[in-house]
């Protein structure tokens, strides 16, 4: 190979499930965690950040689910500086084929004062003991310096180079408070370069918070200056601002080639789904001008194709949203297309192959849509499958929906409840009177399950245009503590409704119970006080 054409490999370290959960209320289960696992590792990233697995029984839980099935990327789990955090850890990641341990602790003069530690030996102490515990369990350990943006340097150096030595082979140069400006990060990495004597024993790492809204840009600049490894979320999720988006960070990269001169694994065709299933499963809206996945971002240019200058399109943009998988070819299926044609169409979109099981449920759901709607769009057809999450056990579903309202009527509503439960399965109708039709809809559903929920949040969107257009609700339901998001989508809202309530009090049904199946009781209250602790983390 010619020497100008060598290119240096990026490791792409996702923590959508790490990060951006735990900024968005820890609020999904390990079946939905699962999901997004498997988009990820279609998207080919190289490590796949988990979750802290001490942190909650259903952290633990879809930690082990995601190590048992994904073989593609490493899994990774985050720990605190504590032996017992790593062990959890190790145990919850036992059935993963590549496995790394990431664990640290915070390194500025006021995380040391804040966390009481008595003195910055004590903090190197305990790091390098952390990093050999971790050791035990795998090879591949990574240290994160909490803070590093606003630590001592010298200090930084130091304990960079213990850990090192006790064995960890990536270090990660955390930017936890999004203080950071390009210029500055780029030159910490390089002086870290020069001042940790066995640097190159390790992988160089960037963690970047967008508080400032220039995660991404710090990123590529610590890149620049010799890190080899990035973190990062899809949709730029995580705390306040939210970390570096790894679409932006992957697409920057591969607009500027030349520049660059990096090798990524990542598959390009895979961001525009990706960032689909995680805005849908984590229940955020992608803003409008979102960089990358955002819709103006991607149909200004569809508006060019539709006028036919695909000859001239270069002046005008810099993101081909082809490139990002974005589905270019409009098709409309009705009634008629069949299962073999839905398949074929979802494939079309780019959907992997599923089982027969789940193409039945696909399509009752588009034949019941079909027989209302007459014309199923592409985006029917995604939050058809956006709405039908596998493996989610149901307790409860709907048979059958009545409402009565209208302008001098008083809104009541009449259903029916499959309950399924140890094998035995049993149907419940109950009615209910309400100011709306939604909320007689949600009291009967109280009456006929009795499982209270507390409803904290509702809001309903239309898919596509029309009259007969999609609705899509998305609600948010608690119990105990315990927060899940609930989605139904329809073409009768108040049928939306009732779907999207049902699946979050199914949700929170195995919320609960996997809660209670864990091993080592006594620790949820141990975990609801750390939570604040973990939250706060990197
Ligand atoms: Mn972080």
């Amino acid at each position: 190979m010619d020497a100008k054409d060598q290119r240096e490999k990026i490791f792409v370290l996702d923590t959508t499930l790490r990060d951006g959960e735990q900024a968005t209320g820890n609020s999904l289960v390990p079946s939905e965690k699962l999901e997004v696992a498997r988009q990820l590792s279609r998207l080919k990233v190289d490590i796949l950040e988990v979750g802290s697995p001490a942190s909650s029984p259903g952290d633990f839980e879809s930690a082990r689910l995601i190590a048992q099935e994904i073989d593609g990327p490493v899994i990774c789990a985050l720990s605190r500086a504590r032996q017992e955090d790593i062990d959890r850890c190790a145990q919850a990641l036992a059935g993963a084929k590549r496995k790394r341990i990431h664990t640290g602790i915070g390194v500025s003069d006021i995380y040391i004062e804040r966390k009481q530690y008595k003195s910055k030996d004590e903090v190197l102490k305990i790091a390098v003991e952390v990093v050999k515990h971790a050791k035990q369990y795998t090879e591949d350990v990574e240290f994160y310096a909490e803070d590093a943006t606003r630590a001592d340097q010298e200090f930084l150096f130091t304990i960079l180079q213990a850990v090192i030595e006790a064995g960890a082979t990536t270090v990660n140069i955390p930017d936890t408070i999004g203080y950071a400006i390009p210029e500055v990060y780029g030159s910490l990495i390089s002086r870290i370069r020069e001042r940790v004597p066995n640097i190159r024993q390790a992988t160089l790492s960037v963690h970047c918070h967008n508080d400032l809204g220039l995660a991404v840009a710090n990123s590529l600049a610590g890149l620049v200056n010799g890190a080899r490894q990035v973190e990062c979320s899809i949709n730029g999720i995580g705390p306040r601002a939210g970390n570096a988006s790894l679409e932006e960070v992957v697409m920057g990269i591969s607009a500027h080639k030349d520049y660059f001169r990096f090798l990524l694994q990542i598959q390009p065709k895979e961001l525009y789904r990706t960032s689909r299933t995680v805005a849908h499963l984590f229940g955020i809206t992608i803003p409008r001008n979102k960089p990358i996945v955002g819709n103006n971002a991607l149909t200004n240019n569809i508006g060019l194709h539709i006028n036919g200058m695909m000859k001239d399109r270069l002046p005008y943009e810099t993101i081909n949203p082809e490139d990002i998988g974005f589905p270019q070819s409009r098709v409309i299926l009705t009634a008629r297309a069949g299962r073999h044609g839905l398949k074929h169409r979802l494939k079309e979109l780019g959907y992997p192959p599923f089982s027969q099981d789940r193409l039945e449920k696909v399509y009752g759901r588009f034949m019941e849509i079909a027989d209302r709607k007459q014309m199923i769009y592409d985006e029917d057809l995604v939050s058809i499958m956006e709405n039908e999450v596998p493996n989610l056990s149901e307790k409860y579903t709907l048979t059958f929906l009545q409402v009565m309202n209208g302008t001098h009527a008083i809104p009541m509503a009449t259903v029916k409840i499959k309950k399924q439960e140890n094998g035995t399965e049993e149907t419940v109708t109950e009615s209910a009177l309400g100011d709306g039709p939604v909320d007689a809809a949600y009291k009967a559903i109280d009456k006929a399950i009795n499982f209270q929920v507390k409803l904290d949040d509702y809001t309903v969107q239309a898919v596509t245009s029309g009259a007969a257009a999609m609705a899509e609700v998305l609600v948010s339901v608690s119990k105990e503590g315990k927060k899940v998001l609930g989605h139904g989508s329809s073409t009768d809202i108040v049928e939306a409704s009732v779907r999207a309530y049902l699946n979050g009090i199914n949700k929170l049904v195995e919320k609960l119970a996997q809660e209670k199946r864990q091993p080592g009781e006594n620790r949820q209250e141990l975990v609801n006080k750390e939570e604040v602790v973990y939250r706060e983390q990197k």
